[in-house]
């Protein structure tokens, strides 16, 4: 390895260690306004309980303390923790914790019990007794809610604590610059341009900066698929798929900061480390974690369409998510789509062949991964075979894969299924849950694995960075000829939307910040950037 990439990697390899690189003017940079300049956001932001309250980190966390401020409101505030910290217990621990929430909160005797839900004792306790990993607190948890979004949620909005919510709003609405960003080495290069490892300055987290180059994107006619990535990036929330985080603009690039995920691609984990290929436990665990991320997008009618094992990257922690989510597309009121797009390897044959399609796509996809996962090959050619696309193509249609004996009974089944070639025969064309109870996936716990709650089988080297090396990716080049005017301002204005909400909050409570810079006066007092 060359002495360039040795120092890119290493000041990479020490930027993820720890939380040490927030800048020292990190308290400036996130510095609340006073309440005086948050009124034109208290006007309009939307009074929506669901919104305010439960969806948004920082938002569920204010009302919370609200709620702890208040005495005769923290029992229900202790309620709602408790029945959160339910649904992180293993199977093997529901059924105790259950009863502990039942016996503290759901009986008249105990002194925290939560009067408006005294009603439900029977049937969680009967809910518990029938199956311990159902959603047995589920009534009980909206009426809480209900009552929640009633008088104190009003309440709410007229304390200091919501005061403070429009604060860190505004906060999170401040234009987004390159500025607050570090930067770290190249980690890969896409179609419009580069992907940088980077660090965002106030709170010292890790991401990685999708850069979309403007002349290209123009040149290609890109924009409609650059807006398209970033909309779908930002409408979802899943921890199987990156996470948008801020979507802004240079002079010269359209920036996409997304979940860093340091791990690798499957790609490189299938060919480059051993043997080609996967044990049997990584590839049911990863066909299992890209199953919930496809299922996520398929219930926002989302399909995907580029599944392959380039585009599952590891996070640090072992765990992978789905990326690049540049042809993924909506199906508006359930309507089929056309469109010959993904990676000619992995194209389903009626995506081949030209016809209206579905989800159905990515099950296909699914099986493809799972094969070569498995054979430590794509199913119609040989690692690094390139056939012409007319022979591909016919691979596709006519073809049936081979399974050599690396392939158990049960994972043979699978692929085939998924591999049907006509969609409506094929593994998940009446949804995905007959996927998921296929019996390769008989000894995995899926509620565990959706809650982020199974041990993922290997966990990459912290000291390693799983990318080829610096000078190896090859450089992108600015095209010449190509005038940005002022049509293209429309489009990047949309582009350029600064901070994702939720996953801004997220990294706020994430780092601490959150911890140190949400204080009040003393004795609860408000402090006096609050003071009207
Ligand atoms: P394109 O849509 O242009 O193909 P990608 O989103 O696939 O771009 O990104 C290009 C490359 O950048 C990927 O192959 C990968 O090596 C790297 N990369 C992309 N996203 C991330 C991420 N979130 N974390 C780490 N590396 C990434
Ligand atoms: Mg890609
Ligand atoms: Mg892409």
């Amino acid at each position: 390895m060359e002495i360039e990439s040795m120092v890119a990697n290493s000041a990479l390899v020490r930027a993820r260690e720890g939380d040490k690189g927030r800048s020292w003017k990190w308290r400036e940079m996130l510095r609340f306004p006073h309440i005086n300049q948050c009124m034109d956001l208290a006007m309009n932001i939307e009074r929506n309980y669901y919104s305010l309250c439960v969806k948004q980190p920082i938002g569920k966390k204010l009302f919370q303390l609200f709620c702890r401020s208040r005495p005769y409101l923290q029992n229900y505030i202790s309620l709602q923790d408790a029945l959160d910290t339910f649904e992180t217990k293993s199977d093997e621990e529901r059924r105790d914790f259950g009863i502990t929430i039942i016996q503290r909160f759901l009986r008249s005797q105990s002194i925290q019990c939560v009067s408006i839900v005294l009603k439900y004792e029977q049937s969680c306790i009967e809910n518990l007794e029938y199956d311990p990993c159902g959603d047995v607190f589920h009534d009980c948890r909206e009426y809480l809610n209900r009552y929640l979004s009633g008088e104190p949620f009003i309440q709410y909005q007229e304390s200091m604590f919501f005061d403070r919510f429009l604060q860190w709003k505004m906060v999170e609405r401040s234009p987004i610059t390159k500025n607050m960003f570090r930067q770290y080495r190249l980690l890969g290069k896409g179609g419009f341009g580069e992907v940088w490892a980077c660090q965002a300055r106030a709170t010292g987290r890790m991401y990685a900066c999708k850069k979309l180059d403007k002349t290209h994107v123009k040149k290609r006619r890109g924009e409609g698929m650059a807006l398209n990535e970033k909309e779908i990036l930002e409408s979802l929330d899943s921890r199987f798929v990156v996470n948008l985080a801020y979507a802004y603009e240079t002079k010269h690039a359209l920036c996409m900061v997304l979940t860093m995920l340091s791990g690798g691609d499957l790609k490189f984990h299938i060919y480059n480390i051993g043997a080609p290929g996967l044990d049997i436990k990584r590839v049911q665990f990863y066909a299992a974690e890209v199953y919930c991320g496809l299922i996520h997008l398929h219930q926002k009618s989302i399909v995907y369409r580029d599944l392959k094992p380039e585009n599952i990257l590891l996070a640090d922690n072992g765990h992978i998510r789905i990326s690049d989510l540049g042809l993924a597309v909506r199906l508006y009121e359930g309507k089929l789509v056309r469109g010959r797009v993904g990676t000619l390897g992995y194209m389903a044959p009626e995506v081949i062949g030209n016809e209206h399609y579905g989800m159905c796509v990515d099950w296909w996809g699914l099986g493809c991964l799972v094969y070569e996962m498995t054979a430590g090959k794509p199913p119609f050619r040989e690692h690094g075979e390139h056939p012409r696309p007319l022979e591909m193509e016919r691979r596709i249609h006519d073809d049936q894969e081979e399974y050599d004996d690396k392939f158990s009974k049960q994972v043979k089944d699978l692929c085939s299924s998924l591999l049907n070639k006509d969609p409506n025969q094929r593994l998940g064309s009446e949804g995905g849950i007959a996927v998921q109870s296929h019996p390769f996936f008989k000894k995995l716990n899926f509620r565990m694995l959706e809650a982020g709650l199974v041990e993922p089988p290997f966990k990459p080297d912290p000291r390693l960075v799983y990318c080829s090396d610096v000078q190896d990716i090859e450089e992108f080049s600015t095209v010449k000829g190509v005038t940005l005017d002022q049509t293209d301002d429309n489009f990047y204005s949309k582009f350029n939307t600064g901070s994702i909400p939720i996953t801004w909050q997220n990294e706020i409570l994430e780092t601490g910040c959150f911890k140190e810079l949400n204080v009040f006066g003393p004795e609860g007092s408000r402090s006096p950037d609050l003071d009207y």
